[in-house]
């Protein structure tokens, strides 16, 4: 467990690094791009994981996307709020992140709706609140 808890501080900073707040206030994930394969991946990190190429650069990630997959989650880790929704998210840009699924009801959440990005406190820190990236429902784009 205390392996766990390491882990779950780790994805914490991480996602510091991950998150960017736009001048108006919008999050914008940060992932990274492979100069060499194209591919491109979130969390950022420095060595493409299709290829293994080091000739990666930073990359603004879509602020939506699709929801692939979900559970609700009763027994969180410590200072985290319970229960939650954790899902796996396919972003516009082809990215699959795993984040937390925000202001839903678990039953009206579908396979594909779609999500956009926002944040959200998901737990506290020795009285400081944590607040990370998460998804939300989001009324379908009706692009014309
Ligand atoms: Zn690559």
């Amino acid at each position: 467990m205390a392996d766990a808890a390491e882990n779950l501080h780790a994805q914490l900073y991480l996602a510091g690094d991950a998150l960017r707040i736009e001048s108006d206030g919008s999050p914008r994930l940060i992932g990274t791009s492979c100069k060499a394969c194209a591919t491109r991946f979130f969390p950022p990190e420095p060595v493409c994981p299709e290829c293994m190429s080091e000739d990666v650069a930073e990359a603004e990630l879509s602020s939506g996307g699709t929801l692939y997959s979900w559970s609700v989650v009763h027994v969180a880790p410590k200072n985290w709020r319970a229960p939650y929704i954790a899902g796996y998210v396919d972003l516009a840009d082809g990215v699959r992140v795993f984040a937390h699924i925000v202001d839903a009801d678990p039953d009206s959440l579908a396979m594909d709706m779609p999500v956009a990005l926002t944040t959200a406190v998901l737990g506290e820190d020795e009285g400081v609140a944590v607040t990370s990236y998460a998804f939300t429902p989001a009324p379908a784009k009706t692009t014309g």
